[in-house]
C-alpha cells in the first residue's frame, strides 16, 4: 500500500462487526451450499491460491480458534494449509476457490467425477461475490442491497443445482 493508499484510508468508514459477521455468514451460506466432491486426497490441486479479505478473516480466526500455526507445517507444495499426509489443516474453512474445484466446469479433478457440475459464470459469481463482500466493508463499511439480493440468488441458484 503506498502512502496516498494509507492516507485514503483513514478516510474511509470502518465496517462495524455486525457488517463483518453478516458477511461471514453471507460467504458461509455459500461454501455450505457447493456440493461436496469424493476427493481422494492427492493434494494435487493444492497450490498457490488467492482468496479474498472475508475469507482471510473466517481463515485467520479459525487457526486463532484452532491454536495452529500454518508456518508450523511442513511445506511440500506451495500451499502452507496442506500437511505431509495431504490433508488441509483448514479444511473447515478453506477458501472459495478450493471448494470450487472439482465439482465447476473448467475445473474438473482429473480423478473423481463429481455428482453436479456448477456452471461456469456461477462459479466465477461465487468467487466475486467474496471480493465484491470484501470491498464493500473496506470502503463503505456496509453490505449494499443489491450484492445481498445477488448473495440471495447465488445460493438458490447452487441449491437448485442439486435437486
Ligand atoms: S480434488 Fe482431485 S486433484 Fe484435488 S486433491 Fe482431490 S482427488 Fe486430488
Ligand atoms: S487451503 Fe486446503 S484445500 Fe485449499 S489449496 Fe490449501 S491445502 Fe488445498
Amino acid at each position: 500500500m503506498n502512502i496516498l493508499d494509507q492516507r485514503l484510508k483513514h478516510l474511509l468508514p470502518k465496517p462495524n462487526t455486525e457488517a463483518i459477521e453478516r458477511a461471514k455468514r453471507m460467504v458461509e451460506a455459500i461454501y455450505e451450499s457447493i456440493p461436496s466432491l469424493d476427493c481422494k486426497k492427492c493434494g494435487e490441486c493444492c497450490g498457490t491460491i488467492t482468496f479474498s479479505g472475508i475469507e482471510r478473516l473466517i481463515i485467520e480466526e479459525y487457526v486463532a480458534k484452532k491454536g495452529l500455526s500454518l508456518e508450523s507445517f511442513t511445506v511440500t507444495r506451495n500451499c502452507p494449509a496442506l500437511d505431509e499426509n495431504n490433508n488441509c489443516v483448514i479444511y473447515q474453512v478453506r477458501p472459495m476457490i478450493c471448494r470450487l474445484y472439482g465439482v465447476s466446469e473448467g475445473l474438473l479433478c482429473p480423478y473423481v467425477e463429481p455428482e453436479v457440475v456448477i456452471p461456469k459464470k456461477l462459479a466465477w459469481e461465487c468467487i466475486g461475490f467474496c471480493y465484491k463482500v470484501s470491498k464493500e466493508l473496506d470502503t463503505i463499511g456496509r453490505i449494499t442491497d443489491k450484492t445481498v439480493r445477488w448473495h440471495k440468488g447465488i445460493v438458490r441458484r447452487l441449491k437448485k443445482l442439486r435437486k
